[in-house]
């Protein structure tokens, strides 16, 4: 799994995770998170 934010890899089941539109993402840290959060259509694929 690959942080949507920075691009790091952050391995199969990342701490850090949020799920949207059916799909989840995983996160290298809570400021990532934060950041998908706030705005998850303009990370969101
Ligand atoms: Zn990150």
């Amino acid at each position: 799994m690959k942080d949507p934010i920075c691009g790091m890899e952050v391995g199969e089941k990342p701490k850090l995770r949020s799920g949207y539109k059916g799909k989840e993402y995983g996160f290298c840290s809570p400021s990532c998170k934060q950041s998908f959060d706030k705005s998850p259509d303009r990370y969101a694929k």
